[in-house]
């Protein structure tokens, strides 16, 4: 047996958490912004547990995704071993930085709690009738993990694949995109971001259009020996969204053109 029961926090990030349930296991994927932001994820895992192990899944580094750890205490915390060491070494900064910034986002004290099931490349839970595989997938960060349901062939892909388009941060654009285009290659029946409205495997495809956009555009203004900015890429030309594009993912674009000048030929 397979269910997916997702949970979604409009405020302030557009948030979708899923919880996975399979013959002997619950998988909660990704934590938000601490227990007191999730506590019905707490009372639902109570509710189906039976006999059934409990995991969390990290799928990378940012408060977002693992200020809630601390509610899941006694579970196994996985995580790719970079996305460890990044909660280990900057953790505690970040969440000062961030209290300080947007003391609006901190309901609680917020208590870190590592991973403490950490893999390399990719680790499968199997069932009778089905697998969990999850997987590193360097792309929104170096240390970003996707996991894939099958035989169902869903795909939640962390902020990995994100709606509108994605966000950069260290890793090069060439190594984003065939990462992305590596999923795209899956066929995946569902694509579950962890931001935003949208889960149809088209936004894989989209994902893939606005990064190779916004590269061919930067070299295109390099070589011309012109600095790239948001006047010159505007997000509206590159991003296929018909909607309105939020002061928070303007902010990104502009953001995103800088990482892409900086990470310029750091692909390996
Ligand atoms: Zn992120």
């Amino acid at each position: 047996m397979f269910h997916l029961e997702l949970f979604h926090f409009p405020e302030p990030f557009c948030f979708n958490l899923p919880v996975v349930l399979t013959e002997t296991r619950i998988f909660v994927i990704d934590t938000y912004m601490g227990p007191s932001s999730i506590p019905e994820i707490v009372d639902y895992c109570k509710k189906v547990k039976g006999d059934r192990k409990l995991y969390v899944v990290n799928t990378h580094s940012h408060f977002d995704h693992i200020w809630g750890n601390s509610a899941f205490k006694d579970w196994e915390i996985i995580a790719h071993r970079k996305c460890f060491e990044v909660i280990k070494s900057e953790g505690e900064n970040t969440l000062k930085e961030i209290s300080e910034k947007y003391p609006e986002w901190i309901k609680e004290e917020i208590e870190l709690v590592l991973p403490n099931f950490i893999f390399e490349k990719e680790i499968n839970f199997y069932d009778r009738d089905g697998n969990v595989e999850i997987k590193h997938l360097p792309g929104h960060t170096e240390d970003s993990s996707v996991i894939i349901i099958r035989p169902e062939n869903i795909l939640i892909a962390g902020d990995m694949v994100e709606d509108p388009f994605p966000l950069l941060e260290r890793t090069g654009i060439d190594t984003y995109i065939r990462n992305l285009k590596y999923l795209e290659d899956r066929n995946f029946s569902r694509v579950i971001p962890s931001h935003g409205q949208r889960q149809d495997s088209l936004l894989i495809k989209d994902n893939i259009h606005y990064l190779e956009e916004l590269r061919d555009r930067v070299i295109y203004f390099l070589k011309k020996g012109e600095d790239p900015h948001e006047e010159n890429i505007t997000v509206e030309s590159i991003v296929k969204f018909r909607g309105d594009i939020s002061p928070f993912y303007r902010e990104s674009h502009e953001n995103n053109i800088k990482k892409a000048v900086k990470n310029f030929g750091n692909d390996q």
